[in-house]
């Protein structure tokens, strides 16, 4: 209580009881009166009040910034390529939601749009093969790279890419991935999307190949690309080599839910005769015919690393947007081809059975 409330009460009370000697009747209203007036003195002096000034509560920090998982898995570069598959690295927290990296470059490139993909079914994209899904608006591209990683012309791209903000997509082959697995993480950590090119590049389509090869090859490229990302999915997207779709594999990767590109226009950065000058040429001459389209380009050649500076500047020059492609989904591997992999690495572990002994070995005669 405060002091003022303290000579207010008695002199209310006093008030009340000069009445209330009359009668019982009135020493009961008297109480009654009394006891609302207490109450009333104690609300304007003590209670707390709306208008008042708010009570004190931890201050409000601003929100931290959620932790970059990609960095986290960049960070994990040096993590032995012999890391047994039978524990494999934790998967990577989901990453940040949309927050819009900071750009150094004011006049950069950029990303126009980011599109999500639902994959379910297996849709085809690129008006090389698949005429059905056209969802670039005029001028808008996408930038796609083949057959990586590789030392060298990979992180060229990288650094291409960074230096007018923009993202691709790259579709890296299994063997490359688990030869590189570090150059790949930088790719994944960066933002770019990475799919799949199956694990040795053969031609899909090619005579001696079967179905049980093809898929193979699918699944094993799969889980490659997998293990060099640290345990970390691969999105659903896949690009026959050398654009050779195969029927029986279009279907396969329909019950996969895998989306299959291939291409509205061919840089041709793999011909023996190509230069970087050819390289931006020939995509900015067949890009200004069609007003937009899903880009082909190896980030395993050199060409194509060299090219690509002067590209980006040419495709902002021209008013085109950047379209950065996104799965809805990660693509599951095949624990028996995460298993085929680690073979192959020859990795400690990947040979030991998992199955207990007693499946093993029956006592059959004592
Ligand atoms: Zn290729």
């Amino acid at each position: 209580m405060t002091g003022r409330e303290e000579w207010r009460i008695p002199i209310c009370i006093a008030f009340v009881e000069s009445h209330a000697m009359r009668n019982a009747l009135g020493l009961m209203l008297a109480s009654l009166v009394a006891a609302v007036m207490i109450a009333g003195v104690w609300y304007l002096t003590s209670a707390p009040r709306l208008d008042a000034a708010p009570p004190k509560t931890i201050a409000a920090r601003p929100p931290e910034p959620l932790p970059p998982a990609r960095a986290k898995l960049a960070e994990k570069d040096d993590v032995p390529a012999t890391a047994s598959l039978s524990k494999p690295l934790p998967a990577p927290p989901p990453a940040p939601v949309a927050q819009k990296p900071v750009c150094a470059n004011p006049d950069a490139l950029g990303v126009g749009r980011v599109v999500e993909i639902d994959t379910s079914g297996g849709p085809g994209f690129g008006f090389e093969h698949f005429k059905q899904l056209d969802f670039l608006e005029p001028k808008e591209v996408v930038l796609t790279f083949d057959d990586g990683p590789w030392p060298g012309n990979t992180p060229a791209v990288l650094k291409a890419l960074e230096d007018e903000c923009t993202k691709g997509l790259f579709f890296a082959i299994g063997k490359h991935a688990t030869f590189h697995p570090e150059i790949l993480r930088q790719v994944y950590a960066a933002g770019h999307t990475v799919g799949t090119h199956t694990w040795s590049h053969v031609n899909l389509n090619g005579k001696k190949m079967t179905e049980q090869m093809d898929k193979d090859e699918i699944e094993k490229g799969i889980s490659g690309v997998k293990w060099a990302l640290g345990g970390a999915s691969p999105a659903p997207f896949f690009r026959f080599p050398e654009l050779q779709h195969n029927p029986a594999m279009m279907t396969y990767l329909g019950t996969r839910n895998v989306a299959m590109f291939s291409t509205d226009l061919d840089s041709f950065d793999f011909r023996k005769n190509s230069s970087p000058e050819k390289v931006v040429t020939t995509v900015m001459t067949k890009l200004d015919k069609l007003g937009k389209g899903i880009i082909l380009m190896h980030d395993f050649q050199k060409h194509t690393a060299d090219a690509l500076p002067t590209l980006l500047r040419r495709l902002k020059d021209g008013g085109y947007k950047v379209v950065q492609i996104r799965a809805k989904a990660p693509l599951t591997s095949l624990p028996e081809y995460d298993e085929a992999v680690a073979k192959d690495l020859k990795l400690p572990g990947a040979n030991v059975s998992t199955r207990p002994v007693s499946s093993v070995v029956q006592t059959v005669s004592r």
